[in-house]
This record gives structure tokens, sequence and C-alpha cells, in this order.
């Protein structure tokens, strides 16, 4: 392996940048040559190259966002797509990539290696943490942390007055960023699509709270839960069963995959970055680098792509035990 091309693939999520540092400054310190790929396999197809050596990731590890850009690419979905590409990589000298992204980003990544026997190696980088073979992907402790801090801020105005609140929190179709924000914000009641709780119970519970003396609640809705058809729905179905309470909806949105990455996402971007270049160098490929039991570990992408992660039960028994 002679020259390792970088590139970031789907949604951005913070500690991709971290990613692309770590990945660009192990190319240096083990001479290997490195190239930044833009805009993902956009880029790879349009030949958007630029040579990256250590100086030029200076002062990106607390930035947020992909200096590199994303894209979502229809044309490398498509043979003659991912043909440009290759002659565009064998063009440039390109013999190995590193990819950061999330479960599509892989797919691509695969089917690539699969068509040109490509060496490739994966870096988990997406907020919802729904990738399989690690325990955390790139961005996921950001992000849990400054929906916690919203959370702690909305709370102030829901003591106030009383309020009940649904904040809706990302994660797609799984509950990781709402399980985790619900324990830690102290929420009174966690919805996600692993366990539906109903609507039924969502009242009986609530009615139980304020009996109970609470003068407050905040509910913690993900995105992908099918309780309600979506969160409006569950605020006027309260407000029609239960007046007692004042109702308020906050959907977080897109401020929640912005931000300065955690220590924590810099310190596994460092790590992963280093890995991830090592393994194209001893010749691994197909694989993607995660973190399991504080290791860094290699699983294979078709692997990781396959499963989700499955959400945490002994945390779910902590939440239920914590809402008591
Ligand atoms: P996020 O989890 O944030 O959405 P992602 O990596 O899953 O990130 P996608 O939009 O699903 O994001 O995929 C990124 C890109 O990967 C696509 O735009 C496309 O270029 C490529 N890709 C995805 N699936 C395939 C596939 N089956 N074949 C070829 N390329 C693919």
């Amino acid at each position: 392996i002679k020259k390792i091309g970088v590139f970031t693939s789907g949604g951005d999520s913070p500690g991709m940048n971290a990613a692309i540092r770590a990945v660009v400054r192990t190319c240096a310190y083990l001479k290997v040559d490195c190239v930044g790929i833009y805009r993902g396999y956009q880029g790879m197809i349009e030949a958007d190259f630029k040579p990256m050596d250590a100086r030029s990731v200076n002062n990106i590890i607390n930035k947020g966002g992909t200096i590199l850009k994303s894209a979502r690419c229809d044309d490398f979905r498509t043979a003659e797509g991912r043909k440009k590409a290759y002659d565009n990589l064998i063009a440039e000298g390109i013999d190995a990539l590193v990819v950061i992204g999330g479960d599509g980003s892989f797919t691509g990544a695969m089917v690539f290696n699969k068509e040109y026997d490509f060496p490739i190696i994966g870096i988990p980088g997406t907020i919802d943490n729904d990738i399989f073979g690690t325990s955390n992907t790139l961005g996921f402790d950001t992000a849990t942390n400054t929906v916690v801090e919203i959370i702690d801020k909305i709370r102030d105005t829901a003591s106030s007055h009383n309020r009940l609140f649904f904040v809706e929190v990302m994660g797609r179709d799984v509950g990781h960023i709402a399980l985790n924000v619900g324990v830690g914000a102290g929420a009174e009641e966690i919805l996600i699509p692993e366990e539906n709780l109903g609507l039924e119970r969502l009242l009986e519970s609530l009615k139980r709270s304020k009996k109970s003396g609470k003068s407050s609640s905040i509910v913690v809705v993900a995105e992908g839960d099918k309780t309600g058809e979506n969160v409006f729905e569950l605020k006027d179905y309260v407000e029609k069963h239960l007046p007692i309470y004042d109702v308020r909806v906050s959907v977080l949105g897109h401020l929640q995959r912005g931000g300065a990455p955690s220590c924590f996402d810099r310190v596994l971007a460092s790590r992963m970055g280093v890995k991830a270049v090592e393994s194209l160098l001893e010749g691994k490929s197909n694989f993607m680098v995660g973190i399991q039991n504080n290791e860094i570990t290699l699983t294979p992408i078709s692997k990781a792509i396959k499963g989700h992660t499955k959400i945490d039960k002994e945390l779910i028994r902590v939440s239920d035990i914590m809402t008591t």
C-alpha cells in the first residue's frame, strides 16, 4: 500500500474530523501518502482529490462536521459510476481506502470491494449508534451530551410552569440516543421503537407520576418510536385524556448532529484512525474498526451492516427503576 484515500460519506457526525486527522497523521507517521477525497463517493467519481500531509489537518480535532464534506451519491449505486470512481483512484495512484460513515456508506464500500478487490477499511461515523460490531459509533457520545444539556434547560421551564414536555430526539429506527439521554437527563418516560409502551400505558404512567407529586414531566421520544403517529399526536392524545397537564412539544432536530466533539469521541476517533491505517498496511480489507470492552476491534463489514446493535436491556431496567 503506497497511497491511502480517506473520505467521509452519508450524514456527518462529530468526531469525523478527528478521524480524518488520525488517518492522515498515521499515514505520515508510517510514511504512506494520503489523499483526501471530497464529498464521499461523489468526489471519487469527479476526481475531487487533495493530497494531505500531517500539517493539513491542524486545528480540526475540535471541529464538528467534516472538512472533507459529505454527500449522498446515487451514481455510485450504478456499475458505470463505480467504474469511473475506480479509474479515477487508479489514475491518482490511490491503492486503498478508509471510509468514515454509516451503514449505507459501508454497503457501497463492500460492493466496490467485491467488484474491484479494492482494499477498504471502515470507521463508523454516525450519531445513531446503530452499527453492529462497536459499542460506540463516532458522534454518539457527543450527541447524547448535547441532548442532555438541552433537556436540562427544557426542565427549567417545565418545572417553572408545571408543564409536560415531549422531547423528540434523533436515532432513525433505533432508540439508543433516546434511552441514554432519557436516563442521563432523568426523564419520566422514554419512548423507543424497541419497546412499545402503548398510549394507554403512557397515560397511566403520567397519571401515576402526577399523583406521586411530580409537578413537571419530561418524556423523551425517539424519532422512530411508534407509540403515536408522531410526537404531536402524542401531545393531542394526552391533552385530550389528561387535561391536568399543559403539554408542549420540542423536536430537537439537527442541532443534535453538530458541535465540537466530546473528549471521548476525539480519543475514539484517534484510536480508530490509527487502527484503520495499520490494518490496511497489514493487508487487511473489508473490515470495520470498532470498540468493544474498550478494545479496538475489527469486524467484517458484511456483519457490521447486517445487524443493528441491540438496545441495552439492562439500561431499560435501570430506567424503569429510576422512573418510579
Ligand atoms: P447515515 O447513517 O448518516 O445516513 P450512511 O452512510 O448510512 O450514513 P447513506 O446515504 O445510506 O448514508 O449512504 C451513503 C452513500 O453510500 C450513498 O449516497 C451511496 O453513494 C452509497 N451507497 C449506499 N448504498 C449503496 C449500495 N447498495 N451500492 C452502492 N453504493 C451505495
